[in-house]
């Protein structure tokens, strides 16, 4: 047994004044704010703040975050994936992102390195993935080998899917932008094939994820019963553009919009993402002022603003929509490992929660850049930072 002191702990939900957490194999067995009986070894942490290690529920370990990671996807093999899919793992386990979903790869290499991981927990982070995204023939990411045509091989799909393991169906209701001959405002599947996409996911006991730019696509997949909505950004051919109607379905749902936020500073960001900055901005800020339930998430591996450790930098921007820094950490920490079905191990610091947990110097509760700040990690209760 190890006991764990420091200032103050954010337990995912709440903050703790000078806390003691009990930390026995890789699991949090007690939290309280006494100091611990002597004879029992203790951490002291300082003026340091405990928190949940992060959860970054929509990453892509098979993309390297290089100037045309797709480019690169094409002219590897797989073995070649996995090897840049445990760099990307490891970066994010040494900024504290101790859980990563992975929402599209190919040959299901995420899952091959949770393989990996689950033989040794502490050199990785815990690794959800969807395997290759469904998508319409020659739609967004079709280079992942996930297209589908039709109810009938949905249907396959999801179930084969489901069969080698994966930890969520996510599907590719609209285009995207790093897929030419594709848009993100125009949809991929109809609504039916969005409804029997996210039936048959929840069927195999799986979480439904879409990947919905547009405001019909999003009004779509919260019809069709997805847990997460990806992006939820209203673009539109011109640009991008609130929908009140759609914001109030979502609001009135169980869909939780996934917002992928953070941009390493220095880095050039996307042309057309810069350019409709403060629209989005506008936008998420009203989906919150309307009651969306939202996560944090990154989106990380895309292009080089987005690193496998960019989550961070997804906090701080969450207080643009006018939330406390309390609320952005709950978005990466409780809410985003609810969002993946992972809620009852992760995401928290209380008994009986994996001692997956995260030291910054100061306190990210008043000041969110904080979390930028790591003074230690651990994975499964074993220090590796
Ligand atoms: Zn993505």
């Amino acid at each position: 047994m190890l006991a764990i002191r420091a200032a103050r702990l954010f337990d995912g939900l709440a903050i703790v004044s000078d806390p003691t957490v009990y930390v026995e194999g890789g699991t949090v067995v007690d939290v309280t704010s006494t100091p611990p009986p002597s004879g029992v070894p203790v951490l002291d942490l300082g003026a340091a703040t405990l928190l949940p290690g992060l959860v970054d529920a929509h990453t892509h370990l098979v993309f390297d975050s290089g100037p045309d990671p797709v480019s690169r996807l094409r002219t590897v093999d797989d073995e070649e994936l996995l090897r840049g899919a445990r760099v990307a793992a490891t970066r994010a386990l040494h900024a504290g992102i101790t859980t990563v979903r992975d929402l599209g790869d190919r040959g299901y290499v995420a899952r091959r390195l949770r393989a990996e991981l689950d033989a040794a927990p502490h050199t990785g982070p815990l690794v959800l993935s969807a395997g290759p995204p469904l998508t319409s023939p020659r739609g967004h990411c079709w280079w992942l080998g996930g297209e589908v045509s039709g109810a009938d091989e949905i249907r396959a799909a999801v179930a084969d899917h489901a069969a080698r393991g994966v930890d969520v169906i996510k599907v590719l209701a609209t285009g995207g932008e790093i897929t030419p001959g594709t848009k993100p405002y125009l949809p991929q599947f109809t609504p039916a094939e969005l409804a029997v996409a996210a039936e048959e996911a929840h069927r195999h006991g799986l979480p439904a994820a879409a990947h919905a730019h547009s405001a019909a696509a999003i009004a779509a997949a919260v019809d069709a019963g997805f847990d997460t909505i990806e992006h939820g950004s209203f673009l539109t051919e011109a640009g991008a553009a609130a929908d009140e109607a759609v914001i109030a379905q979502l609001a009135a749902s169980d869909s939780i919009v996934s917002a992928t936020l953070g941009y390493l500073p220095g880095q050039p960001v996307n042309p057309r993402t810069a350019a409709i900055s403060a629209t989005l901005t506008a936008i998420f800020t009203q989906q919150r002022r309307a009651g969306v339930r939202m996560i944090v998430t990154s989106d990380a591996g895309i292009d080089p603003s987005k690193p496998h450790d960019v989550l961070p930098y997804a906090a701080e921007m969450f207080l643009l929509f006018g939330d406390e820094p309390a609320a952005a950490l709950r978005a990466v920490t409780a809410d985003a490992a609810a969002a993946c079905g992972v809620g009852s191990a992760k995401g928290r610091v209380a008994a009986g929660y994996d001692a997956d947990l995260l030291a910054v110097a100061g306190d990210p509760t008043t000041d969110i850049t904080a979390l930028r700040t790591v003074e230690a990690v651990f994975r499964a209760g074993v220090r590796v930072v």
